[in-house]
């Protein structure tokens, strides 16, 4: 059996922190979550607070936290282009400075430490599907910079850390990932979408709706994260998690319509600035040093994440932002 370990989950009480962290327990490990709150809330993990090996701390991950750890897994940082647009300057903060604490806690206790990157560090990408090897196309400049940028520089300091001080890390670059305890309210596509059409409301598609996504179901996902953080530590990344199957929009919402019977019609909206025109995942280094590839399609994911949608009472979710 493998050796218990403390492991601590920033921003866990997350969408995909939630679910880490239920993986880990379920495994024995002790595990500590860190949140501050600002794009989730405590009813992520409320039915974790009663197990022993469960501890919850409300933290801000800009500031420096005391605590001895034998792996860290930091996904705190608000995701979905609503709320990290929110406060842009935040958002890096939360990127930068959360790296930098995470990464001292690391060299300190000797713990390895994973980043949660994006695809988003490939911009606009001009190299389709995206490789690892590919140093994308970000605006730097733009209204998702402040999250992309953020990300390329905690990358950045991940590597620094860890050729300047020797610090065990992994770095994975997830790809657009959906499933029950999203949001309701992140703005995010998949989220509104099923949002719309369970309420047969207007269905936002922005721009024509050919931009496309490649999306994988959460627990593919974690899967893929957990299987990174046990590989061998040269393994550093950054690998690419993420579903190769790549979809429109358009295609998104006419299935996200069939699959609820929604009575719903399609509105065009305008394109965000800078919003990626396609995405898709090369995952070879992930099948071959992981042995990991996502398995759950993406209409067997959406029929799970829309029975969650329709079970959740919507007025428990406060939008953390207004820009849903
Ligand atoms: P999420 O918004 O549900 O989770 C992020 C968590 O971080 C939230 O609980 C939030 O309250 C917390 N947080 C934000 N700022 C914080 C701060 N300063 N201090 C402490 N906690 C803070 O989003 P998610 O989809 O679960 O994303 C988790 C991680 O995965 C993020 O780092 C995100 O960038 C990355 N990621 C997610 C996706 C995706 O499609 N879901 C894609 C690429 C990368
Ligand atoms: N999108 C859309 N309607 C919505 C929300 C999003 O057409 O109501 C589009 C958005 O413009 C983007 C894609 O869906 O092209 C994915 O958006 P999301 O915010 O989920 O994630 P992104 O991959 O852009 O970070």
């Amino acid at each position: 059996m493998a050796s218990l370990k403390r492991i601590l989950v920033t921003g866990g009480a997350g969408f995909l922190g939630s679910h880490l962290c239920e993986r880990l327990l379920d495994q024995g490990h002790d595990v500590i979550c860190l949140d501050n709150f600002f794009t989730s809330q405590k009813s992520n993990v409320a039915h974790l607070l009663a197990r022993p090996n469960f501890e919850l701390i409300r933290h801000d991950v800009t500031l420096p936290v005391w605590l001895e750890v034998d792996e860290i897994y930091n996904l705190a940082c608000p995701a979905a282009p609503g709320h990290y647009q929110y406060n842009p300057i935040k958002t890096l903060k939360t990127s930068v400075m959360g790296a930098i604490n995470v990464l001292g806690m690391a060299r300190r206790c000797r713990a390895k430490v994973l980043q949660a990157s994006t695809s988003e560090v490939y911009g606009e990408p001009i190299v389709h599907p995206q490789p690892e090897s590919y140093r994308g196309s970000v605006n730097p400049i733009g209204p998702r910079a402040c999250y992309d940028e953020g990300k390329r520089a905690a990358e950045t300091l991940f590597m620094d850390y860890h050729r300047s001080n020797r610090v065990r890390i992994r770095i994975v670059r997830i790809f657009n990932t959906y499933g029950p305890r999203m949001h309701p309210f992140d703005g995010r596509v998949v989220s509104n979408f099923i949002r719309q059409a369970l309420q047969h409301q207007d269905i936002t598609i922005f721009g024509d709706g050919s931009q496309t996504r490649s999306f994988c179901y959460r627990d593919d996902l974690i899967e893929g994260i957990l299987r990174m953080m046990d590989a061998p530590d040269e393994l550093t990344g950054p690998v690419n998690l993420g579903n190769p199957s790549e979809f429109t929009i358009l295609e998104l919402a006419r299935q996200i319509i069939e699959l609820t019977g929604s009575r719903s019609k399609l509105v065009y909206q305008p394109l965000p600035a800078d919003d990626p025109t396609q995405r898709q995942p090369n995952i070879e280094l992930a099948r071959k040093h992981l042995g990991w590839e996502p398995k759950v399609p993406l209409r067997e994911g959406l029929v799970k994440t829309i029975d969650w949608f329709r079970a959740v009472d919507l007025n428990h979710y406060r939008p953390p932002t207004p820009n849903y």
